[in-house]
């Protein structure tokens, strides 16, 4: 069996640890010259569902790299106005919907930095991820499937997963009517030293999993805390030696989000610099009393990027044969709910496990592959359609059309 994974990201990787480990024959190729080669975003919460899904997936000296590089915070989300008092402080799974991972008594939130969890993922998959290889198409047939890519190379395998995020290639030829629709909401992200953080945020906000404070026009800022308990270099250099981590320090991420009025046109908007996107958020916020107003302009002046909010449609797949989906190829959302990953990492576990079980006990591949993907798309569009009523009360995100 040889499988063929478009997109080194967090559900990719997650997949490609999992098959490597169980003797699996896999390849990944990612589109980007490096793993940080482009902002992806810094701080990112994981629930439940995101870290069983590592824990499934990763040996158990990197879990344990994973779990020393990873923030336990209080278990709230908490909003505040804009002159900083609690409003509403929930417990974060009533929030963001996994009250059934309360009952079932697997209730877990961390804080991870994105760049360090994705590093962790790497490790010990040095020999079969490719960077610089972006999938143009594919060519399924009964004897296996061939991924073409940019450069003109071609490589076969007999399984291919796309995991190539929102503007999937794979699922662009796999199901080219699957709708998507711009959400109507855009963000500026940004990042800010701890110490700074501690002058200007309420205490609860360098705690909590996430704090958002929103004026009248839905325009929110909302700030995440990373405080590692190991440093990640001295953390890899402890459990496992012989791997490095690329050294980091705590911080606070940022993200100032609302209606895409409020920030202009997109054109324009991707044209700024990250000291051109941090004057505009600040002036969205300069309205607000002090210290709210003054937080975007103490922020890491280089650290500022922009994101065009999109979300997937709930629809139906087709069944698959030899190419499958995962992650944000299939339920791209709007991170309101900061569950998208926590659902492409569930994606992995289960997928893996299927594809193993699958060779294990002789089952067709294509009816394995079709059991993951009803599941998949069932709990993945459920999310969607959860983020994106967070969403439109939050930020004024437009409703999905089937809402
Ligand atoms: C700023 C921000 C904050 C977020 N915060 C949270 C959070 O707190 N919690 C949470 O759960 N989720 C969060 N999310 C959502 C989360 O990041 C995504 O849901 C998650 O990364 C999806 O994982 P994935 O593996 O499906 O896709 P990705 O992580 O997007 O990986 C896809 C990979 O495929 C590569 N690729 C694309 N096209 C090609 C091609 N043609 N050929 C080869 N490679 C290709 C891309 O370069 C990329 O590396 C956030 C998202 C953003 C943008």
């Amino acid at each position: 069996m040889n499988v063929i994974i478009i997109g080194a990201g967090l559900g990719g990787l997650c997949l490609a640890q999992s098959l490597k480990r169980a003797g699996v024959g896999v390849s990944v190729f990612e589109r980007d010259e490096a793993p940080e080669a482009r902002r992806q975003g810094y701080r990112l919460h994981l629930d439940a569902d995101g870290v069983a899904g590592l824990r499934a997936a990763l040996p158990e000296d990197r879990f344990a790299l994973f779990e020393a590089t990873s923030m336990v915070p209080l278990r709230y989300t908490t909003i505040l106005g804009t002159d900083f008092a609690i409003r509403r402080r929930f417990v974060t799974d009533e929030y963001s919907r996994t009250t059934h991972h309360l009952d079932a008594g697997i209730a877990t939130h961390l804080n991870v930095d994105r760049a360090t969890l994705r590093e962790i993922l790497l490790l010990g998959l040095e020999d079969v991820v490719r960077f610089g290889k972006a999938l143009t198409h594919y060519e399924s047939g009964e004897d296996g499937v061939t991924a073409c890519f940019n450069d003109g190379s071609r490589v076969r395998g007999d399984l291919l997963v796309g995991a190539d995020g929102a503007a999937s290639a794979v699922r662009r030829q796999r199901h080219p009517q699957a709708p998507w629709m711009d959400s109507g909401a855009r963000s500026i992200y940004g990042r800010l030293d701890l110490d700074v953080a501690r002058r200007l945020l309420p205490p609860s906000a360098l705690a909590d999993v996430f704090t958002g404070a929103a004026d009248e026009r839905k325009l929110l800022l909302g700030v995440g805390p990373v405080i590692y308990p190991m440093r990640p270099e001295l953390a890899a250099a402890a459990l496992t030696p012989g791997c490095t981590l690329s050294p980091r320090q705590d911080y606070v991420g940022c993200i100032i989000a609302g209606r895409k009025e409020h920030f202009g046109d997109d054109a324009t908007l991707r044209t700024l610099d990250s000291v051109g996107l941090q004057r505009l958020a600040a002036r969205l916020l300069s309205g607000w009393p002090a210290p709210a107003s003054d937080v975007v302009l103490a922020a890491q002046p280089e650290s500022f990027f922009y994101i065009e909010m999109r979300s997937s449609i709930p629809t139906t797949f087709d069944r698959p044969t030899n190419v499958t989906l995962l992650g944000d190829a299939v339920h791209t959302m709007t991170p309101s709910l900061g569950r998208g990953a926590n659902v492409a990492l569930r994606d992995a576990a289960s997928l893996g496990q299927t594809i193993l079980t699958a060779l294990r006990s002789g089952q067709p591949m294509a009816d394995a592959l079709a059991g993951y993907e009803a599941e998949m798309q069932r709990y993945g569009f459920d999310v969607v359609r959860h983020s994106a009523d967070m969403g439109a009360r939050l930020l004024g995100q437009d409703p999905l059309p089937d809402a």
